[in-house]
């Protein structure tokens, strides 16, 4: 299937640079081609998205509001054509896109469609001064939004939804490995009501399409999402042209587990909390740390259940763990076993590619645990962002407290512990901008979203996110 841009309200082949082959995962066959953007694609959408400004702008609340609402309804009664669409670009199973990806993509445009008409302005009076302050909160203008493949709809839609509810338009690329659900949510929008020119589509490789984004110098605002190396790139390019950023990045964190947790809702949320969706989550607790007295049986256990996580085809519903988004991707995941061998790592279950009946060539990969000699190897510094965890042991709580931030990242952490001083007293401490505590990616949509050290800048989410799509400005009036 091809697909196209969508740029003022209609699909349009790319101008100069052709198409590129989009893959699925499952078969490692290629099954359509996308444009291959180029700069001129990208200005065209710059042009569509400006002209589109002052009257989105403009629209009122209650109207912006009705159409974020109508895109998430559309999207609820196309739930099966999506989730089989996202399954068919990323490689996870069918059930999960239905039972996460997609819902999620639906409340993120009902979220911010609700939001909006709540988010307010601030005053201050200057008592004494015989003067108030009022800060208006106005829309960016043309701003771009460029998202990874992970979780394809989800994260694309947790940018565009705040920047329309805000009155901006948008120019937005989704990673050029995942682009088909962005595609059908175009037909959604024009479906939807949603007016020509605000919402701008653009399809390509992020060297050339995301690059034109991020280098335009009307485009005045970046939301970004995706690997620490793109954001500091990005970074680079947009601040000497003063753009507005949000860069939310990789993660490498820790699951600290206590021997006083609850251990059976410990021990299934933890194989969750590593591998769900192939461990290709930002948010996975890839490295565990388990107190020593309960270390062998924890081991014994976990390693136990992961062996029973079934490899296979994202179509199938016992499918737990479906293919890895791309070839390059499982290539680099498998690297790092061979690393973790190297540095005296030793693994307890799985580390190979598997073949699943069928559809050999599929990028599947068997999950993987490895015990590691120290918190300090690679394989426990670097993001893997695939089905693979390290476990260790710690004796006490400053040992894992030391350990838990000893990396570059700090996106979030969670801990596993019934005693409630010692959960005040870690969540203080861990280098973190999400802490969970006996649960894991349990999300309130209002709640600020993002990390801290190499794992980002800014936050998302709720009224976060609206700030981030606007402009603060200060009125002072004496009287
Ligand atoms: P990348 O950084 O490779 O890509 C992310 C997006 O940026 C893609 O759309 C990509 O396009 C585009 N891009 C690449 N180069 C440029 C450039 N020079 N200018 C503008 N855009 C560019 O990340 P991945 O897609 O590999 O995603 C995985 C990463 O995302 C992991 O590190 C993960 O931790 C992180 N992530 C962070 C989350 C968070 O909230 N903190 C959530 C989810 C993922 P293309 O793919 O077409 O090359």
């Amino acid at each position: 299937m091809n697909i196209q841009n969508y740029i003022n309200g209609k699909f349009m082949p790319p101008i100069a640079n052709g198409w590129l082959d989009n893959y699925n995962p499952a078969n490692g066959e290629v099954y359509g081609q996308i444009p291959n953007s180029s700069k001129e694609d990208v200005e065209n959408a710059y042009i569509a998205a400006k002209s589109a400004f002052p009257t989105w702008s403009q629209t009122t609340l209650e109207e912006r509001s009705r159409v974020l609402i109508k895109i998430s309804e559309l999207l609820e009664e196309n739930l099966q054509q999506f989730a089989e669409a996202e399954s068919l670009d990323n490689g996870k199973p069918v059930w999960l896109a239905k039972a996460i990806d997609i819902p999620r993509a639906a409340s993120n445009f009902r979220f911010f469609g609700n939001a909006i008409t709540q988010f307010a302005s601030e005053s201050h009076e200057s008592i004494g001064h015989d003067a108030i302050n009022y800060t208006l909160r106005q829309p960016i203008g043309v701003v771009g939004c460029i998202s990874p493949w992970n979780l394809p709809l989800y994260l694309f839609t947790w940018k565009i939804a705040p920047a329309l509810a805000a009155g901006n338009s948008v120019i937005a690329k989704p990673s050029e490995v995942t682009p088909m659900t962005a595609f059908l949510l175009s037909e959604i929008c024009l479906e939807a009501g949603l007016p020509k020119g605000v919402l701008n589509i653009v399809h390509g490789l992020g060297t050339t399409t995301g690059q034109a984004i991020v280098e335009h110098p009307d485009i005045k605002a970046i939301s970004f999402t995706g690997g620490t190396a793109t954001g500091a790139h990005i970074a680079k390019v947009a601040a000497p042209m003063f753009k507005k950023l949000s860069l939310e990045l990789g993660g490498k964190n820790p699951n600290i587990i206590f021997a006083d947790s609850d251990y059976e809702d410990m021990l299934e949320t933890t194989v969750r909390s590593s591998f769900a969706n192939q461990g290709q989550i930002c948010l996975c607790g890839s490295r565990i740390f388990v107190e020593v007295s309960i270390y062998e049986k924890f081991k014994t256990d976990f390693v136990k259940k992961v062996k029973t996580l079934r490899v296979g085809h994202p179509s199938e519903e016992k499918t737990k763990i479906g293919a890895l988004a791309s070839k390059s991707h499982l290539e680099k995941v498998l690297s790092y076993v061979d690393i973790a061998e190297q540095e005296g790592g030793k693994i307890l279950c799985g580390g190979k590619r598997i073949g699943v009946l069928g559809y050999e060539n599929g990028y599947y990969m068997e999950p993987t645990v490895i015990e590691v000699p120290s918190d300090e190897c690679r394989v426990n510094q670097e993001e893997i962002f695939g089905p693979v965890v390290t476990i260790m042991p710690f004796n006490n709580e400053d040992e894992v407290l030391q350990m838990a931030n000893k990396v570059k990242y700090g996106l979030s952490a969670t801990l596993w512990t019934n005693d409630l001083k010692r959960t005040m007293r870690m969540s203080n401490q861990l280098q973190a901008g999400i802490i969970w505590v006996n649960t894991w990616m349990m999300r309130d949509l209002r709640t600020p979203f993002g990390g801290i050290k190499a794992s980002g800048v800014g936050r998302e989410g709720g009224f976060e996110a609206l700030r981030f799509f606007t402009e603060a400005k200060n009125v002072c009036i004496k009287y």
